[in-house]
């Protein structure tokens, strides 16, 4: 009988590309599937638009009336394209996205039957969902949490079933999830960045953070991945020796896309049109079959709720492809690992990104506000944003010599630089005409055009700016970018919070003019934020000790790294912003420590499992059938046998010592574990199972990879790196 590696083999070399129909102009279909304005114009009365509208755009509380004026609009719509059962879709804390459908359909009685959806259970549901992580807070708080919907993001239909996007909380109020500090920490970000635009457009009533994402993700036949209990269990292989071919030749990288996954991208992308996902960008990756979607950026909270949805979307679409989508940040040893570039930026209702160089001073002026601002915030808070992309998959990445450091910089290119440079020699106090000129029309002035010919793109920095926009580039692949994006644009709130406050007092108190006031606190931020900014190679052992002089973090692993996430400097912003109180900052801490814990031993445990039962085996079979080889040899040669066995006695004896290596190994990691799991403390048993469980995972692997070298190809049961990566 074959074993499952050569039948998933087989099956992959078989499959034919799914062939998928074009439905048209792509434009037709797009958002076919939301519950966009367009549909709200046609399904709602138009009192019942008017709130949702003045609810999205200011926050307003939608009256109960009108909830069922809505929700009803909303099942008819719903009803029309075929749905029959409608789920409050929420982004709990284990980071995916969680779903209860109910069905509209409901008897009345006596035989007879309607659909029904009350504008009660538009706004409010109570899922029973006491499995989901909470970090303790309903236990000492209240029992029940639930849902509420968030009008901020439209509804829309995937499959039979309504979906509309809510927050999670108790009955006390605390998130439960991550949308609801994503959206405290946007409000705070829009009423500081506000009130810093007035300095310089009084129409500005609203700025809205902008997110544009990159997911990147591996596509291998779902056939290949069932063959391989580690990829199943854990989303990566924890064992495999490199493949003669990897990734040197580069050929991969915009290559031309292989079949199997055009059509996979072409069959996604016609859905997530369907959803209003405008995804815009698809490529080939660095790595074998790895590849990148990217759509058009948006409003940072819708951004989000497409992120985690199109991760969804993807796994499900996927499965049609006979494909599994790995969206682990490092499947595979030695070859590139996955991230999701946060693409970043704040734009005004007037329509002006805050990030981009404009034509005039004035507008430049306000430029280096916003983009001085968001490089001290990223300075003062550096720790807190390393914190934010912790994950225990994420941690294979980060300081690996292929994705940004552990060690969060910012980089801004050589010209901009100069400009601050220039700004940091600004006159203390109030400017004479004649300086301010000269800065308006020689330093100010003059970033438009300077900005063109920035070509110097620094792909080493973990914060670097592209020209328009900031793009954090070491979020993880898996990761829900709630978490990043809370951090940053609390971060920049605190800090345009405190910007203003000092601006505001020099003008005040020193009788300054707002543009003197504003020269002299950028002047003094450049001044102090200077160690984050890095324009060298951030893969380099070089900038590692730099670093540690400019005294900045480097957290290489999760638990480490989450400390900041309980520091008092961040439960002081957090209750400063009213984004996250001390209890829910605590949770949290406690729930990504218990995730990190689970993640390990999951992975210690699949790892002993396959180290035991296919891998030591395997190789004493192999070694019987030497064994049997060498008696035979006896026979013929007699006593001369060993000049003739010396091969074979070799690998007999080598077999025997790495066997004799992974067992004393894996029971040395089983005992670790045990101490491990007997510690309350979450904290202490995240750092017992990095420091004591996980530091046998290299050591196993490398004596199982060794074997998979020595063993007949023919008995080797798990699907080698090289078919992974390369059977098409
Ligand atoms: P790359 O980084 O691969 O060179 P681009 O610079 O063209 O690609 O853009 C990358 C991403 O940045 C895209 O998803 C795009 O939508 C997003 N982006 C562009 N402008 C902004 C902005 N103002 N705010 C947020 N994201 C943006
Ligand atoms: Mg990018």
């Amino acid at each position: 009988m074959p074993t499952l590696r050569f039948k998933a083999i087989g099956e992959t070399l078989n499959r034919k590309p799914v062939i998928i129909e074009e439905p048209g102009r792509r434009s037709e279909i797009f958002s076919s599937n939301v519950f966009n304005e367009g549909v709200m114009r046609q399904f709602l009365t138009k009192e019942a638009y008017e709130n949702v509208i003045e609810a999205i755009r200011t926050g307003k509380k939608i009256d109960r009336n009108v909830a069922d004026h809505i929700s009803t609009g909303m099942k008819e719509w719903a009803i029309s394209k075929g749905v029959t059962h409608y789920t409050h879709w929420f982004q709990p804390l284990t980071g995916a996205t969680a779903e209860k459908h109910d069905s509209f359909f409901e008897p009345l009685g006596e035989g007879m039957a309607v659909e029904k959806f009350g504008g009660g259970s538009l706004v409010q549901q109570e899922p029973d969902a006491s499995s989901f992580p909470n970090g303790g807070i309903r236990n000492t708080f209240e029992a029940r949490g639930y849902t509420a919907w968030d009008p901020t993001s439209p509804a829309f239909i995937w499959g039979t079933t309504l979906c509309i996007p809510t927050i999670f909380v108790s009955y006390t109020g605390e998130a439960l999830d991550n949308k609801t500090p994503l959206l405290r920490a946007l409000q705070a970000v829009d009423q500081a960045a506000t009130s810093v635009c007035k300095y310089f457009d009084k129409n500005v009533k609203k700025v809205n953070a902008t997110l544009g994402w990159e997911q990147e993700y591996f596509l291998i036949d779902s056939a290949l991945v069932a063959s391989r209990p580690d990829i199943t269990l854990t989303g990566r292989t924890l064992l495999g020796h490199s493949p003669a071919k990897g990734q040197q030749l580069d050929d991969h990288y915009f290559g031309s896309i292989p079949s199997r996954a055009i059509a996979f991208m072409r069959d996604l992308e016609i859905e997530c049109m369907k959803l209003g996902i405008p995804v815009k960008t698809r490529h080939n990756e660095v790595a074998p079959n790895q590849f990148e979607l990217a759509p058009i950026f948006e409003e940072a909270n819708l951004a989000v709720d497409h992120n985690s949805l199109i991760m969804d979307v993807m796994k499900k679409v996927g499965e049609r492809h006979h494909l599994a989508v790995l969206m682990h940040e490092k499947p595979f040893a030695g070859i590139n690992g996955s991230g999701k570039h946060n693409n970043w930026s704040l734009a005004t209702d007037t329509g002006v990104n805050l990030l981009s160089p404009g034509s005039t001073p004035m507008k430049n002026l306000q430029f280096l506000t916003f983009f001085i601002n968001t490089i001290k915030a990223v300075y003062d808070y550096e720790e807190l944003l390393r914190a934010s992309i912790a994950s225990a998959s994420n941690d294979h990445r980060l300081g690996a010599n292929e994705a940004p450091p552990a060690i969060i910089s910012v980089f801004i290119g050589s010209q901009l630089t100069q400009v601050l440079d220039e700004l940091e020699k600004v006159t203390d106090g109030k400017l004479s005409p004649q300086e301010k000129t000269d800065l308006k029309l020689n330093v100010v002035g003059k970033i438009p055009e300077i900005l063109l010919d920035n070509t110097d793109r620094n792909r080493t920095s973990p914060f670097a700016f592209t020209g328009n926009k900031f793009e954090f580039r070491a979020v993880g692949s898996f990761a829900n970018c709630a978490g990043a994006m809370t951090v940053l644009n609390s971060i920049v709130a605190k800090q345009l919070r405190e910007f203003k406050k000092e601006v505001d007092k020099l003008v005040k108190d020193k009788k300054m003019k707002k543009d003197d006031a504003i020269f002299n606190v950028l002047r003094e931020y450049i001044k102090k934020s200077k160690k984050i900014r890095f324009e060298g190679d951030g893969y380099g052992e070089a900038w590692e000790k730099e670093a540690v002089k400019r005294g900045l973090s480097n957290n290489k692993t999760t638990p480490e790294a989450l400390k900041a996430q309980v520091s008092k400097k961040t439960i002081d912003l957090f209750k400063e912003l009213e984004v996250m109180n001390k209890t829910e900052v605590e949770a949290r801490h406690e729930i990504e420590l218990e995730e990190y814990t689970m993640r390990i031993q999951i992975e210690g445990r699949v790892l002993g499992d396959i180290a035991r039962n296919h891998v030591i085996p395997t190789a004493i079979k192999y070694q019987n059938i030497l064994i049997k080889n060498v008696r035979g040899l006896k026979e013929i040669y007699g006593e001369d046998f060993a000049r003739h066995a010396k091969e074979q006695l070799e690998i007999i004896e080598s077999i025997s010592a790495h066997i004799a290596t992974i067992n004393s190994q894996v029971n040395a990691m089983i005992e670790a574990r045990k101490v491990a799991n007997k510690m309350e403390d979450a904290e202490e048993k995240a750092f017992a199972y990095c420091n004591d469980v996980k530091s046998y995972f290299d050591e196993i692997r490398y004596h199982c990879d060794k074997l998979e070298l020595l063993v007949d190809d023919e008995l080797w049961p798990l699907t080698k790196y090289r078919e992974l990566l390369f059977t098409k």
